[in-house]
């Protein structure tokens, strides 16, 4: 018999009537005769708001604690989606992460899945019941309760169905597939029919939060045929695949972007041997990831040197800053938290030159200035001043004629 692990998010899940309606397509699946696992999200809104209540409290809560607030959340969709669907006379059975013998690493707020212990979904499977398991919570070696870091419910889906060895995962979500750039900032963006892993972890790493980087890594790592849909509207929504010869030969997929981002710069460093190491090497210690690094041409033997953070460590990082400048002897450290990267992401590129040129040159038509630039083989990623973002993605959008679907 076939399997399926469906996912459904915050939106999805949000009110008793959405959950109701959940129920209600659940039971049509199940009539064509598959197994299902069902993942769930929180009722949207509800993880931030217990965040929020956590803060009220204290600034920087305890991760340990934090994760056995924060899982909450889906266990009470669980419970809920098993007593819609027994209303409709659908056997199922709700599984805390716990529960469902997701045993992760002991990292709380971020842990990472290590193994799933499947014998009691599948015993319920064979029993024809259907399990609805909670999104983004697992437990340690220790008993305790972990999660998968915010979005991690696509991870638990993937992971699922990489040990259930699922036919498909499908995600369903708010929109009705990945589109080649968020819909709320580009009206005129298009729904991709396919998109593969490289180009989707691109997306998801870039920013583009309609799938969890994790989840993205996981369906690639295990060959997990993955495919975002819409709850709400019917439809094919996007496969996300392997490259083959029926893709669409588009030369880029997508523009992502993302707004949590911060630079920093030590100015007038002494250009010298261990300068780089010197500089980044307290911040690695303080766990503070850094993205794009630029250190300039030396002047007078000294130079600048720029890199980019997550923003919510960006004083953080400031402050570790003024103690290197002491140190290296360097003039001043200056910073900005209000700026965003924007990047076009497409496998086609690999065999094509000039589009780093035709880019920069759309951004400049427009007046909006490029503060950083870094490129791979598949992405081209532009660090502008936070009030160009709406601009930048519609004309990058317009452009490449993303609109368009590539013949
Ligand atoms: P869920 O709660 O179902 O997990 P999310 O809010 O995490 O949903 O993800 C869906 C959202 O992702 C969409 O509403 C959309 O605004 C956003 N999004 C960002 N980039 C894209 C994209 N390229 N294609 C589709 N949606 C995107
Ligand atoms: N509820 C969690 C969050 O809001 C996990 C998820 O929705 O995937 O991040
Ligand atoms: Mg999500």
């Amino acid at each position: 018999m076939a399997l399926y692990v469906h996912k459904y998010g915050g939106t999805s899940v949000g009110t008793i009537d959405r959950i109701k309606h959940v129920a209600s397509k659940i039971v049509q699946a199940k009539r064509q005769g598959a197994d299902l696992v069902v993942v769930v999200s929180a009722m949207s809104g509800e993880t931030d708001r217990l965040l929020g209540l956590a803060r009220q409290i204290q600034q920087q809560p305890n991760p340990r604690e934090l994760d056995v607030l924060l899982a909450t959340g889906e266990q009470v969709t669980i419970a809920l989606l098993c007593m819609a669907l027994e209303t409709l006379g659908c056997p199922a059975s709700s599984y805390t992460g716990a529960q469902a013998r997701i045993l992760t690493d002991a990292a709380h707020t971020k842990a990472r899945i290590l193994n799933i212990d499947t014998s009691r979904i599948r015993k319920d499977l064979a029993q024809g019941k259907v399990v609805v398991v909670a999104g983004f919570q697992g437990v340690n070696e220790e008993g305790d309760i972990t999660t998968l870091g915010r979005g991690g419910s696509d991870t638990t889906a993937v992971a699922l169905a990489a040990a259930l060895k699922a036919d498909e995962c499908l995600i369903y979500t708010d929109v009705d597939g990945v589109y080649t750039t968020d819909p709320r900032i580009e009206p005129k963006a298009r729904r991709l029919d396919r998109i593969t892993f490289e180009e989707m972890l691109e997306m998801a790493s870039l920013g583009s939060k309609v799938l969890q980087i994790r989840a993205v890594e996981f369906a690639g790592k295990y060959n997990v045929p993955l495919r975002v849909l819409s709850t709400f509207v019917e439809g094919p929504g996007t496969l996300i695949t392997y490259e083959d010869e029926a893709m669409e030969q588009a030369l880029i997929s997508g523009i992502a972007f993302n707004r949590d981002e911060a630079k920093l710069t030590v100015e007038g460093v002494p250009d010298r041997p261990g300068i780089a190491a010197a500089i980044l090497g307290p911040i690695a210690d303080a766990n503070i990831e850094v993205d794009m690094i630029v250190q300039n041409v030396a002047e007078d033997d000294t130079t600048d040197f720029t890199f980019t953070v997550h923003r919510n460590d960006y004083p953080k990082a400031l402050e570790l800053l003024e103690q290197v400048r002491r140190d290296l002897g360097a003039r001043r450290v200056t910073g900005d938290d209000r700026i965003v990267k924007v990047s076009l992401v497409g496998v086609g590129m690999r065999s094509h030159a000039g589009i780093a040129s035709k880019m920069f040159r759309a951004l400049a038509k427009e007046g909006i200035n490029i503060r950083m630039i870094s490129t791979s083989e598949i992405k081209i990623s532009v660090v502008l001043d936070e009030k160009y973002l709406e601009l930048a993605v519609r004309t990058l959008h317009d452009a490449f004629e993303l609109d368009k679907a590539p013949c």
